[in-house]
């Protein structure tokens, strides 16, 4: 590799890896992105962009663009499911983006992966239809294989590919599942077609055994919810499995009016089955690292796993301007050294279910700076 420029491969063009590639291809060194969808596609969902994503965006150059179609909800109500008592607010609004020099942003979820899009296309070749099925990364630099028969070489790679990552099973192997027993139902809703919505803007009504989060999103045109309920069939992870909305309703048949007033309206909805995975103890091997959910898959109950993305691949591109493109080896080490604790303990708290039901401090969460956050 002595005297050219390395390449890279990033596999996945999911919010980690093209926040990655976007960032990578600033240094002295070649990026593509595979991709296994043969285009980008609008999946119906929203997401929570918490002051910790807004900043790592902002520094990017990004967060004026994601503001365009974004909501900035003014609180956060937990509420009693059925009676709909409030247990506890977080201030949103102009407070938060003060406090935490970022805003709360919630948006469509594809709106949000567009503005990452647009910030790599154009700048970073991103192939599509580029199914990884096999890696071998024990030679000189990686071989990566494709189901469409083709290979490429790289000198490293990023596993960006997301919570089934074809990366992080070629490298440390089959992953260890387990199913938490309950399923998330997701849906968007036209906002028009909600006769009386709740006063609050973004409201997370919690059950005893279940929950509804709920929320705007197309700079108010839409509004968002999704779930976590009992359910110990279903075994789908996937974004684009379809759920049957009498079923939703008829889980959800204790729940106060409000909640009703928005899944009561006709529309589509997708079901995703709930799975916990332990922290892996570590994220790279060689030339090969993880980000993303390829390393740290949570639960969505804090809505943080594209938000650990966005740090992850500020914190690995500030690595490597540090270390020089020539040393990725160690660059790759830096950043596991750097992340893994905070994500891991994101995936822990996640899995407990309880940031914000009686109120705290989200300081530690929100707080985090991947631009300015020391590097040791
Ligand atoms: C119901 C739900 C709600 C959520 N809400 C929020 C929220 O409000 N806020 C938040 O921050 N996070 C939220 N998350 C989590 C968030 O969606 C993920 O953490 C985030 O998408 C992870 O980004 P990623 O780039 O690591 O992986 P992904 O988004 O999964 O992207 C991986 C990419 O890799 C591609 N790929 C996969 N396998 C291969 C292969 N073999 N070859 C080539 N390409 C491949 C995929 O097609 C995909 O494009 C939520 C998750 C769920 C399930």
């Amino acid at each position: 590799m002595t005297g050219r420029r390395p390449s890279i491969a990033v596999v996945g063009a999911g919010p980690g890896g093209l926040a990655a590639a976007t960032l990578l291809n600033r240094l002295d060194c070649d990026v593509v992105v595979y991709e296994q969808a043969p285009a980008f596609s609008r999946v119906g969902a929203g997401i929570n962009v918490s002051p910790n994503a807004t900043r790592a965006l902002s520094g990017m150059g990004l967060l004026d663009e994601m503001r365009k179609t974004a909501c900035r909800p003014t609180g956060w109500t937990s509420r009693r499911f059925d009676s709909g008592d409030v247990l506890a607010y977080l201030p949103l609004g102009e407070e938060m983006e003060t406090a935490f020099a970022g805003p709360f942003l919630q948006m469509h979820r594809a709106d949000f992966h567009d503005v990452l899009v647009e910030a790599a296309v154009g700048a970073v070749p991103v192939e599509h239809g580029r199914q990884l099925v096999g890696m071998d990364h024990r030679s000189d630099g990686v071989r990566l294989d494709f189901a469409d028969g083709g290979s490429v070489h790289a000198d490293f790679v990023i596993g960006a590919d997301g919570i089934h990552s074809r990366v992080r099973e070629a490298v440390f192997g089959a992953d260890e599942l387990h199913f938490t027993g309950r399923v998330a139902f997701r849906g968007v809703v036209p906002a028009d077609r909600c006769a009386r919505l709740v006063d609050d803007d973004f409201t997370k009504w919690w059950g005893d055994d279940r929950h509804i989060v709920i929320y705007y999103v197309t700079e108010g045109k839409e509004i968002y919810y999704t779930t976590s309920i009992p359910e110990t069939e279903w075994r789908e992870e996937s974004w684009s499995t379809r759920g049957d909305v009498g079923e939703l309703r008829e889980a959800m048949s204790d729940a106060h009016p409000d909640v009703h007033t928005v899944i009561g309206v006709e529309h589509s909805t997708f079901k995703w089955a709930l799975y916990d995975r332990e922290p892996m103890p570590t994220w790279h091997e060689g030339p090969v690292v993880l980000i993303g959910d390829a390393c740290h898959p949570m639960v969505p109950y804090m809505a943080q796993g594209a938000a650990m993305a966005m740090e992850d691949a500020v914190v690995l591109y500030r690595c490597a301007e540090e270390d020089g493109v020539s040393d990725f080896d160690r660059t790759f080490a830096r950043f596991e050294r750097n992340r893994i604790e905070r994500a891991s303990k994101v995936q822990r708290e996640s899995a407990k279910n309880t940031f914000m039901k009686s109120g705290g401090s989200p300081e530690w969460l929100y707080g985090y700076d991947a631009w300015t956050a020391p590097i040791r």
